[in-house]
């Protein structure tokens, strides 16, 4: 089962319409879909709402509406409530990276709430008393408090990634064998005194320097093909180039031949 379906983000009195559409994009981004607003205020501004949710309003139309906290979370074991103030048993706070891995253990068998405040004034204390763990977002001690959409990104995003759901991008091209680099280096080699980049004498020390330089990252197949092509290339344009100097010196010595 997908435990992120078991997460609930509760949003307590948003003063904004803007906020709560940003909420709704934020947690779609993770794959998170059960969104909770305690009393929405009658003047929310639902058309900015909905336009910062952007493609998520289906999320924003989705959401359950409840009169209070209490009734919000009453099916949840675990309420984690999010304030960027101290005091009030918050100095045993988590982060969210810390909460994450808590969180999903109940999200197996229970649903779970995440509980944001008001961009105003945060979470009253006895909103915070209904909680059984304080999340607090590592920020700057001289502006600690973070835009409510942001708060919510966060924690959503630490348990995308607890949960492992997401798979990056591999590189799927096979690695180079030595045997092609080889012949790639003595392409580069070649092209080095062709095109007078380097003399015989100082041709190794930059030989080393190159191999230096190419396995700092792993060289794939095309990688080393691609390498190896500018090498030919540019050998070739040197060639072009000195057929052109040595036919200038012949016109340079004998004029008639030109005629
Ligand atoms: N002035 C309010 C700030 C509210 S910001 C106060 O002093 O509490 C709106 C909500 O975003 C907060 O209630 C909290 O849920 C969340 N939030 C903002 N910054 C946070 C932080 N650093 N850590 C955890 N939650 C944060």
């Amino acid at each position: 089962m997908n435990l992120l379906e078991n997460i609930r983000i509760v949003l307590v009195e948003p003063l904004y319409g803007g906020n709560i559409g940003s909420v709704c994009r934020a947690m779609n981004n993770n794959n998170i879909t059960d969104l909770a607003i305690v009393n929405p205020r009658p003047t929310t501004d639902w058309g900015e709402a909905r336009k910062l949710s952007c493609n998520a309003k289906a999320q924003l139309e989705a959401r359950q509406e409840f009169q209070t906290l209490k009734e919000a979370v009453a099916g949840c074991t675990v309420v984690a409530g999010t304030s960027a103030r101290t005091g009030f048993y918050r100095d045993t706070a988590y982060s969210p990276k810390e909460f994450a891995p808590i969180g999903l253990e109940s999200a197996k068998d229970h649903k779970i709430a995440l509980v944001f405040g008001r961009e105003d004034k945060g979470l009253f204390n006895e909103e915070l008393a209904l909680c059984t763990h304080i999340i607090q977002i590592p920020s700057s001690e001289l502006y600690t408090s973070l835009n409510l959409s942001h708060a919510v990104y966060l924690c959503c995003y630490e348990m995308f990634c607890a949960a492992g759901i997401f798979q990056p991008a591999e590189e799927t091209a096979p690695e180079s064998s030595s045997e092609l680099r080889e012949r790639m280096f003595s392409v580069w080699r070649e092209m080095m005194i062709k095109t007078e980049f380097t003399h015989q004498q100082k041709l190794e020390h930059m030989m080393m320097g190159l191999r230096r330089i190419f396995s700092r990252g792993k060289l794939t197949v095309p990688d080393v093909k691609i390498l190896m092509g500018l090498a030919k290339q540019s050998i070739w344009v040197a060639e072009q180039w000195e057929k052109e100097k040595k036919c200038n010196a012949q016109l340079q010595n004998n004029p008639e031949s030109a005629e």
